[in-house]
């Protein structure tokens, strides 16, 4: 038997691919701006999770630039040796003032910062409690710990208590993610905060795609919330609002001071490069002094998920600027898609397993830089095609049929 054998076959998407639907790996020919340069004509862009649009930010950029001029291009070494740059404890001591918190680690990416966190303080003989919807790095952090996995179902609080409550005395982590990166809803942090108090567990909280979103300060879903107390472990990306490269965790010293010291995924790996770190200082500091960009994002995103809602597409549980189109069928969302791409909107098409058998969705994420106009667009061209594809139609039958 040859490795390679299961090399001929990428699965579901092979036959859209063969009949020209090329919805991934699409060459982008500028930066993640409200609109981008695409095969030579410009699209308006809603894939990216550049929420605050700093990806483009001449402050930000300016400090990358300074960065890159004082430090070189990489840091050639693990945090641990001779990859810990001056610019790398400063970020990280902001990013704990930030967050009210005593330290952060920083990772290389967001990936390896739940690799690390969740493998490193779970261990064989502790439960690692996963949401059934969360990111696929939590789900294989928890299986690269060696601790039990269990998982409940999405956002369902009953289930989570059934499942703690299975777990006797052991060691318990709950790993969730804040906003949910595909479906756009929240998870209901108060009650999970409750039943982890209730059951010792500790809390860990991706909240990749809340931080400079949620919370009356961009500290994320547990500020918005208001229960910041209640999480363990708080974990950050710079992929999102803060647009470089790497992750982040924050939380009391002693935990921080044995990841640093124990923690494989931090250790063996090299520190991020020096522009990157400029340019997420200078980022953080923009999201903090410049709330003005999260109310812009907030009025945008009110306003598609309304109009969406009035037209009769189904956003799922959305209430964030991610914002989802329940298709349903691979095809019928393969077709959606090429319909905007020709109109020239740029969306993801998400497929099983990242969302479930049936529901495939068309993955749009806004930002607080598209402008009005942009918006005007994108609405009139979604119910156009919405329309001609008989999904908002069978949308109305479905909902005419349910009441
Ligand atoms: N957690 C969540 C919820 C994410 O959405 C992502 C990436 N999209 C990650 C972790 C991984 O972060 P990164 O891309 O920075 O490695």
């Amino acid at each position: 038997m040859d490795v390679f054998e299961k090399c001929s076959n990428v699965g579901p998407v092979q036959d859209l691919m063969d009949a020209g639907f090329h919805a991934y790996y699409r060459e982008i020919g500028s930066g993640p701006d409200p609109e981008v340069k695409l095969d030579g004509r410009r699209m308006i862009m809603l894939g990216s999770n550049n929420y605050l649009g700093l990806a483009s930010h001449p402050s930000v950029k300016a400090a990358a630039m300074s960065a890159l001029e004082a430090y070189g291009t990489g840091t050639t070494g693990s945090r641990c040796l001779n990859g810990t740059l001056d610019i790398h404890a400063d970020l990280e001591r902001r990013l704990a003032r930030f967050f009210h918190r005593e330290e952060c680690i920083y990772y290389t990416s967001g990936y390896m910062t739940n690799l690390g966190v969740i493998s490193g303080l779970a261990h064989r003989g502790d439960f690692v409690i996963v949401d059934r919807r969360a990111h696929a790095s939590i789900l294989d952090a928890a299986h690269l710990s060696e601790a039990e996995v269990k998982r409940f179902r999405h956002n369902d609080m009953k289930d989570l208590e059934r499942v703690l409550a299975s777990c006797g005395q052991a060691g318990k982590l709950v790993a969730i993610d804040g906003v949910y990166s595909m479906d756009g809803d929240i998870a209901p942090l108060p009650r999970i905060v409750q039943l982890c108090r209730e059951h010792g567990a500790r809390l860990v909280l991706d909240d990749a795609h809340g931080l400079g979103v949620m919370g009356e300060s961009g500290r994320g879903t547990a500020e918005h919330f208001g229960v910041e107390d209640g999480v363990d472990v708080l974990i950050g990306t710079a992929s999102k609002a803060l647009p470089g490269l790497g992750g982040f965790a924050v939380a009391e010293r002693q935990v921080i001071h044995f990841l640093r010291y124990t923690n494989r995924p931090f250790i063996f790996a090299t520190s991020p490069a020096p522009a990157v770190v400029g340019a997420v200082r200078e980022a953080l500091a923009v999201l903090e002094r410049e709330p003005a960009l999260r109310r812009k994002l907030w009025a945008n995103t009110r306003r598609v998920l309304h109009a969406l809602q009035l037209m009769g597409f189904d956003t799922g549980g959305s209430q964030t600027p991610i914002v989802p189109i329940i298709v349903g069928t691979v095809e019928r969302t393969f077709h959606m898609w090429k319909a905007l791409s020709d109109e020239g909107i740029f969306v993801n098409v998400v497929l099983p397993p990242a969302v479930p058998a049936g529901s495939c969705i068309i993955r749009m994420t806004f930002m607080a830089t598209h402008t009005d106009e942009q918006i005007d667009r994108v609405l009139e061209t979604l119910e156009r095609v919405g329309a001609k594809l008989g999904i908002i139609q069978d949308r109305r039958e479905e909902a005419r049929k349910a009441g």
